[in-house]
């Protein structure tokens, strides 16, 4: 062995070397950081050693300083593309003059401190690799690396391994061992690294299950040209699939499903693919082609030549790119646009097993592409939309779970928190000691008995995940939510039930880490009362511990409860008769609603008051608006009248129907909506277009969001506003409600890494159930 003094001298006489310590924090460990530094100081000539510690990644390097100050700037400005440096020390260090640049081993346990990665859209080197004949990896399906792949879909357990995932049954073939275990190497421990040899494969079938021979991209091309539905299972469920060109083929796939007329979303070949049919910001591009690859709903460009029925009604398009390899072999010269709609018989989770997919979506689906690796978490698509600028989620899922969202919490009581969610749409969350909060995938509606299973599942594994047991929870009061009824099972924790707009209101407080009184203005479908009513357009203020309703809209009945949130003219009718006496407004309702055979008999189910719950809700305002103007008369799926009435609100008249707020002498404040049927009715028979009865609608609402903020103000003295509820999905009501009490000097906050409808309400739970706590508060509880 050559002494260290003679190993020194070599560099010794070049007087121009350096040396540098390095410190990278943030998300800098488990994603591929090592190997990179590794291969730059190689590249550069330089040497050193680089490795995990618990205070992040550290690296001392040597060389001459102008491949130094490379080294350091090129960490900065290509980093892994997984790896999100919070912050970067770099400090002089004394030169110890290393021959080689080596990867230490990790001091402390290595890698336990990794948490389970989200699912990463695959890499531009595995795509190289996927389209490369002379690589071994050519047109592999499940080819992955570092930088991309599958994570938290096939984990099992904690911690994140190979072991404890489903790839646990393919053992490494010498090849894959080889890179797996090269620090030098884009494979170099990542958990999921498989080739043809070794790892899964493809499995074509028919509808019953029964495998096809041959190629199976053979058959699937042709199958799509001859307008088949397939199912494909992807890497949190099965999609199903088919030409997105083929109106026919998108209409009976909407027939098998039961899915009238619900957006269905797609996946394009490529980017210049989406740019033939939408309009795409670079903000969008972005999110299109990120690692999360999430599901951007874009403007469709006029004149757009799609199937009308892939989105009826509406002017926008639901879009994603390949995130997998095996979609990237979905496309070819022919087929550019996929319909990619989530495979899951109405009202039950997505299917994620093979044999389980057969069953229940062969009544669906024409033939199936799945394969032998199992996913172990079931995770929809993510689902974002910008807005002004803003990215809004309308679906927090696959690509951004399990990562976490800071929440205020006291150092000195630290807790562990579970905000059990809401009934539609839900998610739940866990949130650690630490104030870190991480929202669990989507779990959907929460009404059935698989969906509770699966709800309990994976309650399980995010304990096991994060390590924690919750010690508090946090749950909606509304008496009949399943979700409820299962966070009342978890034993030894302390609950608290929560208000359902409280927690819309403290989601966003959360997320927005106010921990101060502010004014809510939470707008939505449907949500328990205090009062036993059905809440849905209410104006609070308050903190985490408790709220006074300022305001809200004044009831109306819901003839037949539940059947008027699917019958919107049944809203509509009950409003006519509300404002223009029985006569009057059975004659406009006979006029306007079309449903002649069915008016007079719910008319006498109104007047019986029998099974006619009250509602304050600004859904069933937006529904009412809706089938009075003709936009939509039947709800097939949840907010269709509000999101097509929505499409229609476009700024073209400043004009409004007048103001809410009538009186503010009645406490809380009753807002009605009186002026807007009475100048819709008007508007209607002046036959004026309908783009601007809605605008004057939305202007209407608008400007009495804006008062009612001012009143409530004007006597509690706050001056921070909070919106959430599904009800600001409508980009119009939320930009120009924020803009107009921006102009009248109120701070407004809004959800921007959950969403504003039900699936961020988990949030406020925990948030309000903690503070409760802390302060030893408890009120409202049921
Ligand atoms: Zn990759
Ligand atoms: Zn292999
Ligand atoms: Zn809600």
């Amino acid at each position: 062995m050559v002494p260290l003094a003679d190993r020194k001298s070599k560099r010794i006489n070049d007087s121009q070397c350096f040396a540098l310590a390095i410190l990278c924090r943030g998300t800098v460990q488990g994603v591929g950081f090592r190997p990179f530094i590794y291969n730059l100081a190689k590249e550069l000539d330089l040497s050193g050693w680089v490795l995990n510690s618990t205070r992040g990644l550290e690296v001392h390097v040597e060389g001459p300083s102008d491949k130094l100050e490379v080294f350091v700037r090129r960490i900065k400005e290509e980093p892994p593309r997984l790896a999100r440096i919070s912050s970067m020390e770099v400090e002089k260090a004394d030169w110890c003059g290393y021959m080689d640049f080596c990867i230490r081993r990790s001091t402390g346990e290595e890698e336990t401190d990794v948490l389970v990665p989200p699912d990463t859209a695959v890499c531009s080197d595995c795509i190289k690799e996927v389209f490369d004949y002379t690589d071994r990896h050519y047109l592999y399906p499940f080819t992955n690396c570092t930088n991309c792949g599958p994570r938290f879909t096939i984990v099992r357990d904690f911690p994140y391994d190979r072991s404890k995932t489903t790839m646990s049954l393919f053992p490494m073939c010498d090849e894959c061992r080889e890179e797996y275990n090269n620090p030098a190497d884009r494979r170099f421990h990542a958990q999921p690294v498989a080739c043809p040899r070794c790892g899964p494969r493809v499995i074509l079938t028919d509808s019953t299950g029964q495998e096809i021979a041959g190629d199976w991209r053979d058959h699937f091309f042709h199958f799509i040209k001859e307008g088949k539905i397939v199912g494909i299972k992807g890497l949190g469920g099965f999609h199903l699939s088919c030409d997105a060109h083929h109106q026919e083929t998108v209409a009976l796939l909407r027939e098998r499903k039961g899915r009238p007329a619900k957006p269905l979303a797609v996946m394009a070949r490529d980017l210049d693919t989406v740019k033939k049919y939408c309009r795409v910001s670079e903000q969008e591009e972005k999110l299109l082609s990120g690692v999360e690859a999430p599901i951007v709903v874009l403007d469709r460009l006029d004149f757009c030549a799609l199937p009308p029925n892939l989105a009826p009604g509406l002017k926008t398009l639901g879009v994603m790119l390949p995130y997998t390899p095996l979609h990237l072999l979905l496309f070819n010269e022919e087929v550019d646009l996929l319909v990619m709609t989530s495979g899951n018989p109405s009202g039950l989770p997505l299917e994620k097993d093979n044999r389980e997919a057969v069953e229940r979506l062969g009544g669906i689906a024409d033939y199936f592409i799945m394969h032998n690796r199992d996913i172990e978490n079931r995770t929809d698509d993510s689902v974002l939309r910008v807005a002004g600028g803003t990215v809004r989620f309308n679906r927090r899922s696959r690509g951004y779970v399990p990562r976490p969202v800071e929440i205020p919490m006291d150092p000195d009581f630290p807790a562990v928190v579970l905000g059990a969610g809401g009934e539609m749409k839900n998610s739940f969350c866990l949130v650690k000691q630490d104030g870190s909060a991480y929202p669990s995938q989507y779990m959907g509606e929460i009404d059935t008995l698989e969906a509770m299973e699966n709800y309990r599942d994976s309650l399980d594994k995010f304990e096991r995940f994060l390590e924690v047991k919750p010690e508090i929870v946090g749950y909606d009061m509304h008496p009949g939510y399943n979700s409820s009824k299962l966070a009342k099972e978890i034993p030894e924790t302390e609950k608290f039930a929560v208000q359902h707009h409280h927690g819309h209101m403290a989601a966003v407080m959360a997320e927005n880490m106010l921990n101060e009184p502010v004014i809510g203005v939470i707008l939505d479908g449907t949500g328990y009362g205090l009062d036993g009513n059905i809440w849905g357009c209410e104006f609070l203020a308050g903190d985490y511990l408790d709220f006074t309703r300022h305001a809200h809209l004044s009831y109306i009945p819901l003839i037949g409860g539940e059947r008027a949130v699917k019958n919107p003219w049944l809203v509509s009718l009950a409003y006519l008769i509300k404002y223009f006496g029985e006569k009057e407004g059975l004659s406009l309702a006979h006029k306007f609603l079309g449903n002649n055979g069915e008016i007079s008999s719910a008319a006498r189910i109104l007047s019986s008051g029998i099974n006619c719950p009250l509602a304050s809700s600004t859904g069933r305002l937006f529904d009412a608006v809706s089938a009075l103007l003709g936009v939509c008369r039947k709800t097939t799926y949840e907010g269709q009248p509000a999101i097509q009435l929505g499409e229609l609100a476009t700024g073209v008249t400043g004009e409004d129907y007048g103001s809410m707020l009538v009186s503010a002498s009645k406490k809380p404040l009753v807002l009605s909506p009186q002026c807007i049927f009475r100048g819709l009715l008007r508007d209607m028979d002046k036959g004026e277009p309908i783009e601007k009865m809605s605008t004057k609608f939305h202007n209407s609402l608008i400007n009495t969001i804006a008062d009612t903020v001012q009143v409530i103000s004007g006597e509690t003295g706050l001056k921070k506003v909070v919106f959430s509820g599904g009800t600001f999905h409508n980009e119009y009501l939320a930009a120009e409600s924020q803009g107009l009490l921006g102009e009248r000097g109120f701070e407004v906050y809004t959800h921007k890494q959950l969403p504003t409808n039900d699936g961020g309400i988990c949030l406020g739970q925990a948030a309000v159930a903690y503070w409760r706590w802390h302060k030893d508060v408890s009120v409202n509880t049921l």
